[in-house]
């Protein structure tokens, strides 16, 4: 997800590139899921403007079963990328009134790995579910219900209602 964008930074304000995005990405937790999709490249008067549509494959936590599965992604996102250096002269350029922003280093090189990351977070749902009617895990002995019923009784009934089975 490193890009020289020297050639770019030398074009007209209005030339763009193109690039294919295809890779494995190691997330936060160690783990590893593809990245694809593309990126567009878009040369401003003052920096790069960069707009991605991008697919993933992230490793979730069912919020019902606690099992581990994996869901495809999609995501976009434009962020503006700031050069630190003149590209003609390599004189460092004033990036005081610039804190926050994303920034191409001295090499030219635009490193799109903090965007992806805090875009694709976005996308995460907040209660993932392994599948639409997964079962979840058992109240009082904790079994996954997917992998078959468990041995505790099905419900309890109500007191109410056992007093008038009673009287019957
Ligand atoms: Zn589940
Ligand atoms: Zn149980």
């Amino acid at each position: 997800m490193q890009i020289n964008v020297a050639q770019l930074l030398q074009e007209s304000i209005g030339s763009t590139r193109k690039y294919q995005v295809d890779e494995v990405v190691t997330g936060d937790e160690g783990n590893d899921h593809r990245l694809y999709g593309e990126c567009q490249l878009l040369r401003t008067q003052s920096s790069i403007l960069v707009k991605c549509q991008l697919n993933t494959d992230t490793e979730l936590i069912c919020s019902r079963c606690l099992a581990t599965f994996r869901q495809p992604l999609a995501f976009k996102f434009e962020e503006e990328y700031l050069p630190t250096v003149d590209v003609n002269t390599g004189a460092p350029l004033d990036m005081s009134d610039e804190a926050g922003a994303f920034t191409i280093d001295e090499h030219h090189i635009l490193d799109l790995k903090e965007a992806v990351r805090q875009y694709a977070q976005l996308v995460i749902p907040m209660k993932p579910l392994c599948r639409k009617e997964c079962s979840g895990l058992c109240q009082k002995c904790g079994k996954n219900l997917n992998e078959g019923p468990c041995a505790c009784p099905t419900e309890e009934m109500d007191p109410r209602w056992a007093k008038l089975t009673q009287l019957m």
